[in-house]
């Protein structure tokens, strides 16, 4: 066993000052129990605590650090703007060399607008979509996380085509009752609730695949049947690529399923989404993030139109630098490897799993994946929750005692990164094996 008295004290500083005493919910360890590990430091695929004990990442900061920790390219670009300002409050070359960045790499786009997170680049476009079409119900899915926007934490309601209850306290019935929550993967559910309520839904908002319920590609066609009934109706298709953008493929999970060997080559044949969001990997571990679309439809955003949306440190000179330097470092052979690494890791736990016969799936969204602890397949939020919290719960702790870090939940995806070289892939395959035998347990 590893010690963790000092994670343990600053913990209980934290809960002293801090809710939870986290910055962020599912730190907490809450779907795991234990101590959250306080992290002092970072370098490359590894991290140490405060009490010296060293994991492999496989967190990865929820997605951001495509490129490892503490990346050479990153720490150059980050101290060269820094030491010539951290913020002007003014336009600077940063952020337009960022946006020039992400437009080029995804076909579709022609302007993004920088923000500071993903929550507010999902919010922003669900404004804008009801800012151009004068509508305001959003269609979102069971399962799929946009970020804490009021509108968008609703769950699944009392079935399909029902007005959804808040899944937060404080999210009032008049923001949440603007939201049809539907399960994922189900299209007929999409065209029925058009067929009654068309003609008031602005937008449709999906996870371009989603991670945030463990890992659940769309089934072929659905994406496109999205964006045929959306564009039949007048309503707007937003892709959330906060997660999958610039991971599963240099243009994202739009670029994997429709670049060569996608299932949708050259496009989507009824047209591209709408708008798009990102953040994660677009600031490199800084708060940079962004919504875009055609020209036509951003046009509708301050100072042009009138849509309002704005940020004191939207474009921050040092995060656009962390963001482009991660970007440009993102190259055809950084995705082969990523999808090498996720092969071998998903493979090996998936063969340490069978063999202690416990049940579980594993699902791979580009070199995005998650093992779920039943069987599979998962299509679906109400499919993701058949499985074993608890059996996960055992597998983590006994990763993370082996020196492994994963994402302190069940529902979560797996990241990997450039820097997960064969000394960081061989610490979790030798982890793998007590892990298994933990799952399996009583
Ligand atoms: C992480 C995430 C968000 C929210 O981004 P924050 O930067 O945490 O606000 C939104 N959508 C998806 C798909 C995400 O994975």
């Amino acid at each position: 066993m590893t010690s963790t008295d000092r994670s343990a004290a600053l913990f209980d500083r934290a809960r002293a000052v801090t809710p939870g005493g986290v910055n962020s919910p599912v730190r907490a360890f809450r779907g795991v129990g234990g101590t959250p590990r306080f992290i002092a430091s970072a370098q490359g695929p590894w991290l140490t605590d405060v009490d010296g004990n060293r994991y492999v990442d496989l967190l990865c900061s929820w997605g951001p650090m495509i490129l490892g920790h503490a990346h050479p390219d990153v720490l150059a670009a980050v101290g060269e703007a820094a030491s010539r300002g951290f913020s002007f409050g003014t336009p600077s070359e940063n952020e337009v060399a960022l946006a020039e960045e992400i437009v080029a790499r995804v076909e579709p786009l022609e302007q993004v607008r920088l923000v500071s997170s993903g929550t507010e680049a999902t919010m922003s476009a669900l404004r804008l979509a009801r800012g151009v079409t004068g509508r305001s119900v959003v269609v979102k899915f069971a399962g799929c996380y946009h970020g804490h926007v009021d509108a968008l934490l609703a769950h699944a309601g009392s079935g399909v085509a029902t007005f959804a209850l808040p899944d937060s306290a404080g999210v009032p019935a008049s923001a949440a009752g603007e939201t049809i929550v539907l399960p994922y993967n189900d299209l007929g559910a999409v065209e029925q609730v058009f067929a009654e309520r068309g003609e008031e839904i602005a937008a449709v908002i999906t996870e371009a695949s989603p991670g945030n319920m463990g890992v659940v590609p769309p089934a072929p066609g659905f994406t496109e049947g999205l964006r045929r009934v959306t564009r039949e109706h007048g309503a707007l298709l937003i892709s959330d690529e906060v997660m999958t953008g610039f991971r599963c493929s240099a243009a994202g999970w739009y670029g994997h399923e429709t670049g060569d060997g996608g299932a949708h080559p050259g496009g989507y044949p009824s047209g591209a989404p709408d708008l798009f969001t990102f953040g994660k990997v677009m600031g490199g571990g800084f708060p940079a993030a962004a919504f875009g679309g055609r020209a036509e439809v951003m046009a509708h955003l301050a100072p042009d139109g009138p849509v309002y949306q704005a940020g004191t440190l939207s474009g921050n000179p040092v995060a656009t630098a962390a963001g482009l330097a991660t970007l440009r470092a993102c190259t055809p052979s950084l995705y082969d490897h990523l999808g090498r690494v996720a092969d071998t890791i998903s493979t090996a736990a998936s063969e340490a799993l069978t063999a202690e016969g416990v049940a579980h799936t594993v699902q791979r969204a580009a070199s995005m994946f998650s093992i779920f602890f039943t069987d599979g397949p998962v299509r679906s939020y109400a499919d993701a929750q058949q499985q074993d919290t608890a059996a996960f719960g055992r597998f983590f702790h006994a990763m993370l005692d082996g020196g492994v870090h994963l994402p302190p939940s069940a529902y979560e995806a797996w990241f990997v990164g450039a820097a997960h070289d064969e000394a960081a892939v061989d610490a979790v395959l030798g982890a793998l094996p007590a892990a298994a035998r933990a799952a399996a347990q009583p």
